[in-house]
């Protein structure tokens, strides 16, 4: 079986999990811009971080046989740092406009204060100004009240629903998002967020129309297999191999080929081939380079 994971955050996980992630059968990523753990203090840090997800990133990943596109954005979490993200949204339409740059993302509440809202919806218009799918976020905490502000605040933009999906769903916010056009998103993750068992019920209660599901990996306690995971557990319920590959592989490719940059036409196994540089840095070790 064939997998895309549209939302995990590569710079953070090792060489391993990409050897495994390609073993899986996990052809390519969508990798939306994050926060590090700890708040950037000035413009050039975004810069460098943007840098890296179109340059060095991409290289790591095609290095392993797995496709990697990006989203661009200012994340919540610092939104809130008024002086400095207004920097940011001045760079962000630059990185916008890259090859690889799939969406604007992922951006949405964290606290639910003014700054954050202020900066959703400039992100909101700027993705709306250039055409390109969005990625936004449900805040972790009161996680009703925000998926219902952040659904208000989509339709007050005027932003196509279909160009949006809505992340980090769960029971209780999915139902709210089935009333709109947006695409669901869902965070499969060890402990918290949505279980592989619990996204089946899911599937099996509402169906398969615009359903995503993607890891949401990074550099905390998570499992960069969850989609293929994922994908075991939905065959093991009764879904066929069609409705995995639908799920789990041409949805999430079909929301982002709505930027233009990327297509299912595009998604074959990619080559390896391991002698390649990125400006003269290897991935490799002293390892005999993998050349397929
Ligand atoms: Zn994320």
């Amino acid at each position: 079986m064939r997998f895309f994971d549209p939302h995990i955050h590569m710079l953070s996980r090792t060489t391993d999990d990409y050897e495994n992630m390609a073993a899986a059968g996990i052809l390519g990523v969508v990798e939306p811009a994050f926060w590090q753990g700890q708040p950037r203090t000035r413009v050039g840090t975004f810069i460098d971080y943007f840098d890296a997800l179109v340059g060095w990133e991409r290289f790591r990943a095609s290095q392993f046989g797995i496709r990697h596109y990006c989203t661009m954005a200012l994340n919540p979490k610092e939104a809130n740092d008024v002086a400095l993200a207004e920097e940011v949204m001045k760079i962000l339409p630059r990185y916008c406009a890259k090859d690889g740059v799939v969406a604007v993302g992922e951006i949405g509440y964290d606290d639910m204060s003014e700054a954050e809202e202020r900066f959703l919806l400039e992100q909101l218009e700027l993705a709306r100004s250039l055409d390109m799918p969005v990625l936004v976020h449900t805040p972790h905490r009161d996680k009703k009240r925000g998926t219902e502000r952040t659904i208000e605040v989509i339709r007050d933009v005027g932003i196509a629903e279909e160009m949006v999906v809505i992340d980090h769903l769960n029971e209780q916010t999915l139902p709210l998002v089935m009333e709109t056009g947006c695409w669901r998103g869902h965070s499969i993750y060890p402990h918290t967020k949505m279980s592989e068992s619990r996204m089946v019920a899911l599937l099996q209660q509402y169906g398969l129309e615009k359903m995503i599901v993607n890891s949401a990996a990074d550099w905390g306690r998570s499992d960069p297999l969850k989609v293929p995971k994922t994908g075991a557990a939905m065959l093991e319920a009764g879904f066929s191999e069609e409705d995995v590959d639908r799920v789990l592989f041409r949805h999430p490719i079909e929301f982002y080929a709505q930027s233009g940059r990327i297509s299912l036409d595009e998604m074959t196994t990619p080559t390896v081939d391991q002698t390649q540089l990125f400006e003269d840095n290897s991935v490799l070790r002293g390892q005999t380079p993998v050349v397929e």
